[in-house]
């Protein structure tokens, strides 16, 4: 009798083990052939092995600077894939539903056309930078390559999550992971850089007016609790803040600020937190805040 009870409940537990897992992601491919697990949208092979394999590269780079490698799966969606997977509403956001799952567009969209400004309204010199940046393979204007570049600031999260970094600040750790990305880019893909430099500049250069909030201690008290406008603006200065600090200090830079941020535990307050990025990071990671 008890057997049969076993048995039974066996079954059911295995039919709902299966279910829940065809119900996951039976409607998409996985890709095969690389380190890490990843599923898209069929149709888009090509795209996912492009994503996939710049983020496997990124993941071995960075091992080899920290000695660690999160666990992540990549899914590359179409729209109507989103639609039932994303966590973000806008598609062609980047993000993570949890700490493993990193969700990437695979196709381009409104959201990344719509960061194109009128170049006609533009210093011409501007305006050519854009185009060079900017243009698709299918001669469109859009920021793909940005937010392509994007999904590497994502896989920043997984090492620092997974990694045990104690962050001390919300914007440290957004420009933890903006550093990992230039410092990334600059060394394996310098061709990429105008991709990665020309927005934020622009974005800065235009200035403050218009944004209801400005300051470090804005952001850490309403992090991305404001108008994405906003948010973004914030991004963009700690992209500019990731270049500087690479240019200043190279690999080294993120390798000690990774090591600074593994090692202390203990909450800093501004007066601890400046002479120890002075000391043990680089003076370029202390002026971030310092001259904000
Ligand atoms: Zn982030």
């Amino acid at each position: 009798m008890n057997t049969y009870k076993y048995l039974f409940l066996f079954v059911l537990s295995l039919s709902t083990f299966l279910d829940a897992k065809s119900q996951t992601y039976a409607d998409l491919n996985e890709l095969t052939g690389f380190s890490i697990k990843a599923y898209y949208s069929p149709g888009n092979e090509e795209r996912a092995k492009v994503i996939v394999g710049r983020c496997e590269k990124t993941i071995e780079y960075v091992k080899g600077l920290v000695g660690f490698a999160p666990k992540v799966s990549l899914f590359i969606l179409n729209p109507e894939h989103w639609k039932k997977y994303a966590t973000f509403p806008v598609y062609g956001m980047p993000h993570y539903p949890d700490s493993e799952r990193l969700i990437i567009a695979s196709e381009d969209n409104d959201f990344w056309k719509s960061f194109i400004p009128p170049l006609d309204q533009l210093p011409i010199d501007l305006a050519n930078q854009i185009r060079k940046a900017y243009t698709t393979a299918e001669g469109t204007l859009s920021m793909v390559a940005f937010f392509d570049l994007l999904a590497l600031h994502e896989l920043g999260h997984g090492f620092h999550e997974q990694g045990g970094l104690t962050m001390q600040r919300l914007w440290m750790q957004e420009l933890f992971c903006n550093i990992m990305l230039h410092t990334y880019i600059a060394e394996n893909e310098p061709s990429n850089l105008p991709a990665l430099e020309v927005f934020p500049e622009m974005v800065v250069a235009a200035g403050t007016t218009g944004y209801a909030f400005t300051t470090l201690a804005d952001f850490e008290r309403l992090y991305d609790n404001m108008d994405p406008k906003n948010y973004g603006w914030y991004q963009c200065r700690l992209h500019v803040a990731g270049k500087n600090i690479y240019n200043a200090g190279g690999e080294k830079a993120f390798i000690k600020l990774w090591k600074g941020l593994k090692e202390n535990k203990v909450k800093m307050t501004d007066e601890e937190f400046v002479p120890f990025l002075n000391k043990k990071v680089h003076k370029e990671v202390a002026k971030v805040q310092t001259d904000w």
